[in-house]
């Protein structure tokens, strides 16, 4: 057994503080909090968890795999965290070969997923928020939505107490101690060590900041996310509005149904603005309100004039290849970086906590090859990968 120190309690903290302690670990978990930490890239009213990945299959069968555990944790939890009310990637001319969606069409059909080509006018019939004029393919997977990423956060940080980890919501991580070739611990914001084995750095869009020397493989951008009220909600409800990808890898535009208090989200995927988490200036500007406008204009006219309820710049913590860095430091002993989910790592929480105590603990796992320690990957490798893998 060892004690372990997990810093940061977002989705990926949480619930590799929870696999670990049941492995049998002593675990402490800190965050500045409150928690959810409303600066946080987890704490939001919805992510996306879909299965389409284009060419990416390892992402889909993970992704597979999440679903199922999604269901079962609205069970386990008896509320509704994951909502499948599917999600839609469609776009304004017909798929082809390299498409993120005809890629993601060919994969899901292999894999025998509820799946329908959307292109045929009477099936646009059944959206009616959508210009009938401007989009005429795509694919919509039915056994997908999205989850109150939020609330999940919220309820796992009390299962982490439940099961008696150690978490302290005011506790800030300062530096790492270091000594004898190893990492032994962390110093806190009033200069307080914490003892430790091993050290899981679970602090996203914050790594390149309280760790400098990751400064060459990790960027926090930030990306616009607005949510709207729509006048007339019936367009956006559910049954007929799906979680979407409007020909996203030209607009970068998202979103998701109308949630309980009557809220539609959109947001914008891109390259995002480089800015630190702790940001004074983490507000929308102007030109990212008139772009949407302007999408909405011509995607989704009922919305165009919604009043904006609220609006956040959420933090990427992207990789060179758009990939999760889940491994240990081979430089620091005892340290283990789990971040750079690159905005997509929210829909794989059921599996998050499996494969970072994976990593913790030196056990195989094929996918830690993948999110292996990999600095010789630059910036500007397979960029358009990172794009392509929409949230
Ligand atoms: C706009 C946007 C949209 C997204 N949409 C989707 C989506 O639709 N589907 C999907 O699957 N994924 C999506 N993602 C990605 C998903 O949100 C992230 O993969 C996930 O939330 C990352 O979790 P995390 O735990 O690594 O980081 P975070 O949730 O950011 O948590 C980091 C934690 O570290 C803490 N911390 C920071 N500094 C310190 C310190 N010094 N000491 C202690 N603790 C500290 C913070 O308080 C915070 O609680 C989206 C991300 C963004 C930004």
């Amino acid at each position: 057994m060892s004690r372990v120190i997990v810093v940061g309690a977002g989705i990926n903290g949480v619930t590799a503080a929870i696999e670990l302690k049941k492995r049998g670990h002593r675990v402490i978990l800190i965050d500045p909090g409150p928690l959810p930490h409303p600066l946080a890239a987890s704490t939001d009213i919805s992510k996306a968890v879909r299965a389409a990945y284009g060419e990416d299959e390892d992402y889909t069968a993970l992704a597979e795999r999440s679903i199922k555990l999604w269901r079962d944790w609205n069970q386990e939890f008896g509320i509704e965290l994951y909502h499948e009310v599917g999600v839609m990637f469609v776009r304004r001319q017909e798929m082809k070969p390299g498409d993120f969606e005809y890629e993601s069409f060919k994969i899901l059909e292999q894999r025998e997923h509820k799946i329908v080509r959307m292109n045929s006018a009477q099936l646009w019939k059944r959206f009616p928020a959508w210009n009938p004029d401007l989009y005429r393919d795509g694919i919509l997977e039915f056994e997908s939505g999205y989850v109150e990423s939020g609330r999940v956060v919220a309820i796992l940080s009390e299962r982490a107490k439940s099961v008696g980890i150690e978490l302290h919501e005011d506790v800030r991580f300062s530096q790492l101690d270091e000594g004898d070739d190893r990492v032994k611990g962390i110093v806190v914001e009033d200069g307080k060590r914490i003892p430790g084995d091993l050290v899981v750095m679970a602090v996203g869009a914050w790594t390149p900041y309280v760790l400098p020397f990751t400064r060459k493989f990790f960027r926090a951008t930030g990306q616009p996310v607005f949510h709207l009220r729509p006048s007339q909600p019936e367009p956006f409800a559910p049954e007929c509005f799906p979680v979407f990808g409007a020909d996203i890898s030209t607009t970068g535009y998202y979103g998701f149904p109308l949630n309980r208090e009557g809220v539609v989200k959109i947001a914008n995927h891109g390259l995002g603005r480089e800015m630190s988490p702790e940001s004074p200036n983490r507000a929308v500007t102007l030109q990212e309100e008139e772009n949407l406008r302007e999408f909405l204009s011509a995607t989704f006219p009922a919305l165009a004039d919604a009043p904006l309820v609220y609006s956040r710049v959420c933090m990427y913590c992207d990789t060179n290849d758009g990939h999760f860095w889940i491994a240990p430091d081979p430089e620091r002993h005892g340290l283990i970086v789990a971040a750079g989910d690159s905005g997509h790592g929210f829909k794989f929480a059921p599996v998050l906590g499996e494969i970072i105590a994976d990593a913790v603990e030196g056990k195989a796992n094929l996918l830690l090859q993948r999110f292996r320690w990999r600095p010789e990957i630059r910036s500007g490798e397979q960029k358009e990968a990172a794009r392509f893998n929409p949230d």
